[in-house]
């Protein structure tokens, strides 16, 4: 697939990912993205938001479970994909993703994020410095692991889905 990735998400769930970055602030939070990929579902038209094919449409949050190093350790267990998905599917969505935040570090994928993650997910990450939300990034494991790539982040207006 050579097309660019795109990832669209409505201004007011870009702020919440911001805002529960700012309150577990020194320490991550993190979450699920629910929404839809048409990529995957081949029988629905066109919609009038354009040609961005995964977009999302609600935000799952989930509590941090690190106990041993909450400030830098971000990881999805079996329950959490469990819940998200039956979250999702309540609203008729999908898991799309996950977003976490960096407290005092750059919106990039660590060595321990690329470990645990999954392809095909959309991973956003929202910097938060000195407790002031900064740069919100958006990425894809490579299916080989061997690392990221950049996903564009595209405004979209509320959702019409409903
Ligand atoms: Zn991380």
């Amino acid at each position: 697939m050579s097309e660019p990735l795109e990832l669209g998400i409505t201004a007011e769930l870009a702020e919440k990912i911001r805002e529960q970055g700012v309150e577990t602030y020194p320490y991550e939070c993190c979450g699920a993205l629910l929404g839809t990929d048409h990529a995957v579902l081949a029988n629905v038209p066109n919609q009038e938001s354009g040609r961005i094919s995964r977009e999302v449409l609600s935000l799952f949050p989930l509590v941090n479970r690190r106990d041993d190093s909450p400030r830098n350790r971000f990881a999805v267990t079996a329950d959490d994909v469990r819940e998200a998905e039956k979250a999702a599917s309540a609203q008729g969505l999908e898991v799309i993703g996950w977003y976490h935040s960096h407290p005092d570090h750059p919106a990039k994928p660590s060595d321990f994020d690329r470990d645990h993650a999954w392809p095909w997910y959309s991973y956003i990450i929202v910097s938060v410095h000195t407790g002031v939300p900064q740069d919100m990034t958006s990425w894809r494991l490579k299916d080989d692991r061997s690392g990221y790539l950049e996903e564009k982040i595209s405004p979209i207006k509320a959702s019409a889905a409903n």
